[in-house]
Formats: structure tokens, sequence, C-alpha cells
């Protein structure tokens, strides 16, 4: 008989610039709950970013855990539904968006397939991963990580909900 699954811990990073962002931020945090086997365990409070490799209006910003039973090439086909519920268009690379999903980690895997590298490679060039993930499971971010993008403006400024 298979055994059962275990959950593992997984990051989340998402990010909006276009239309209601704050709105679509917490929507995207709601829907995690209703994924298969998955729960919503910590979210970071909302922060504000100018874009980065991106262009258009300021982003909201956040970063969520989840506890999931999905594998994690499942967890991304999810967010990316997630995000094509949310309207998202890709008329050209880095165009602004309705609404970004990055997984940024899953428990300790690395994973580097075609379509998905865990942990997320640019996460430690981001203040705007590294800043919520910070507030929300300050192990995982060194104060070095921290301080290597000090100078990337930051704003925390909301809160979820
Ligand atoms: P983006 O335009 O930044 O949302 O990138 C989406 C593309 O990146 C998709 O084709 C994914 O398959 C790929 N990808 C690779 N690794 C990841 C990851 N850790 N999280 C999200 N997308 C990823």
């Amino acid at each position: 008989m298979a055994s059962p699954r275990e959950s593992v811990t997984a990051y989340v990073a998402l990010g909006a610039n276009l239309g209601d962002a704050r709105q679509a931020v917490n929507t995207a945090l709601g829907a995690f709950n209703a994924l298969p086997g998955t729960r919503l365990t910590k979210a970071s409070s909302l922060y504000r970013t100018a874009p980065v490799d991106s262009s258009g209006p300021d982003y909201i910003n956040a970063v969520a855990e989840v506890s999931t039973l999905l594998t994690a090439p499942n967890l991304l086909l999810a967010l990316q539904q997630i995000e094509h519920l949310a309207g998202r268009e890709r008329p050209y690379l880095n165009a602004p968006r309705t609404l970004d999903l990055d997984l940024l980690l899953f428990g300790a895997a690395t994973i580097d397939s075609p379509h998905l590298t865990v942990p997320h490679p640019r996460m430690w060039d981001r203040a705007f991963v590294l800043v919520p993930l910070a507030e929300i499971a300050p192990s995982l971010v060194p104060h070095a990580a921290l301080a290597a993008v000090q100078d990337q403006s930051i704003q925390r400024n909301l809160s979820t909900g």
C-alpha cells in the first residue's frame, strides 16, 4: 500500500501592477486555500515597489507560505491557473502583469527542469521577494542577502485583507 504523501512547506511570491493590484494579490492568497490538499499558512504584509525589469505602475508584492500535498510541478500548474484566472496576458517579455506567481522554495527541494527551477533563480536579487519572505520566515533569509538588496526601494504600507 502506498504511504500517504507528507505535506511540504512552500513559499510563493505574488506580484501585480495592473488594474486593482491589491485586490488581485488578496484574491490569489484566498485561492491558495482552494487548491487540492493545500492551505495558506502565512501571508506577509503587502508591499509597494517600483517595477524591476518591467514597466508600468508600481507593483503590489507579497509572499505566502503554503502547506501542500501537491508535487512541485502540480503546484506550479495550479499557480499558473490562478494567474490565468486573474486575466494575465503576455503580450511581450516582462510586460506589466495582472498577476505574477513565482514558486520560490518547495521544502528543501532543488529542482532544475525545463519548466521549473527551485529555489527560484532570481529570488536572491530582489528586495520585493526577500523583504516579505523575511517577514514571514526570517530564518530563511540571511542578513547578508537583505543587505545586498537594500538599495532597492520597497515600502511596507498595506495589510492583507
Ligand atoms: P514568469 O513570466 O516570470 O511568470 O515566468 C513563467 C515561466 O517560468 C513559466 O514558463 C515557468 O515554467 C517558468 N518557471 C521556472 N521556474 C519557475 C518558478 N520557480 N516559479 C514560477 N515559474 C517558473
